[in-house]
C-alpha cells in the first residue's frame, strides 16, 4: 500500500505534466522528490488540520497565512536548480516547511519572516527537527538580507507587486530567483529571474499562481 508521502508525491508529479508547457519541466528532479519525501509536512500544519498535511493543497497556518500547496513548492525549489555548495534566501518562512526542503539541497537556507509569531514557531521547529543550516529572522524581507549576499538562489513565497531592488542586487551572477508577481491572492505570475555572468537580466514568466501579499512598506 502506498503510503500518503508517496500519493503526494504522484499527484505532483501528475501537476508537472500537466503543467509541462508552461514551466519546461516534465518530471520532478530525483533530488527535489528526495527533499520533499525526507520532509514531514505533518510537522509544520496546525493541529487542526494535521489529517489534510498531506494533500497536495494549500492550508491555513494562522495569522491569515498559509502553508503552500506542495506542487507550488516542489516547482519553486526545481526551478531554483540548486547544487549542494549553494546558499539560498527565502522571503516569507511561514510554517517553515519550504525552508525545511531547501534545507536539504543546498549548503544554507537564510529565511525572513514578518510575522513574529509565526517567525517564532518555524525557528523551534527547525531546532526541534534538527534543520541545523536554517537561519532565520524577523523584518520585511523586501530589503533582502545583505549580511550574507550574495545569493545562488533567492525565493519569495508572497506576491510582490514588482521585484525588490535589493534583492535582484543580493542575487549572484549566475543565480536564480523565483517569486510570484503580480496582484495578491488572486493571480501572479511565478516569475524565474537568472542573473548571468555579466549581471544582466534574464526575466521569465512561468505559472499563474495565487499567493498571500508581500508586505512591502517600509
Ligand atoms: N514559505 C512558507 C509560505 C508562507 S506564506 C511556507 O513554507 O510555509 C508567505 C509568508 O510570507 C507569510 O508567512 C507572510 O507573513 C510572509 N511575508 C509576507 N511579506 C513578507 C515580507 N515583506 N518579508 C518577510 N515575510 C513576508
Amino acid at each position: 500500500m502506498k503510503t500518503q508521502i508517496q500519493r503526494l508525491l504522484d499527484e505532483i508529479e501528475s501537476e508537472y505534466k500537466y503543467t509541462s508547457r508552461m514551466t519546461g519541466k516534465h518530471t520532478l528532479d530525483p533530488k527535489v522528490k528526495a527533499a520533499i519525501s525526507s520532509i514531514p509536512r505533518d510537522k509544520f500544519v496546525p493541529k487542526s488540520h494535521i489529517d489534510s498535511a498531506f494533500h497536495n493543497a494549500p492550508l491555513p497556518i494562522g495569522h491569515g497565512q498559509t502553508i503552500s500547496q506542495p506542487y507550488i513548492v516542489a516547482i519553486m525549489t526545481d526551478l531554483l536548480e540548486l547544487e549542494a555548495d549553494d546558499v539560498v534566501l527565502e522571503i516569507g518562512t511561514g510554517s517553515g516547511y519550504q525552508a525545511a526542503i531547501l534545507s536539504q539541497l543546498c549548503r544554507q537556507v537564510y529565511s525572513i519572516e514578518y510575522v513574529p509569531a509565526l517567525a517564532d514557531m518555524a525557528k523551534a521547529r527547525f531546532e526541534k527537527l534538527g534543520y541545523d543550516n536554517i537561519k532565520t529572522k524577523t523584518g520585511n524581507g523586501y530589503d533582502g538580507w545583505p549580511d550574507h549576499a550574495p545569493y545562488d538562489g533567492i525565493i519569495v513565497t508572497a506576491a510582490a507587486k514588482q521585484i525588490p531592488g535589493p534583492l535582484i542586487e543580493q542575487l549572484k551572477p549566475g543565480g536564480r530567483m523565483v517569486i510570484p508577481v503580480g496582484k495578491p491572492y488572486f493571480h501572479q505570475e511565478l516569475t524565474l529571474v537568472r542573473k548571468n555572468e555579466d549581471g544582466e537580466l534574464d526575466i521569465r514568466d512561468i505559472l499563474g499562481v495565487a499567493f498571500v501579499p508581500f508586505q512591502e512598506e517600509q
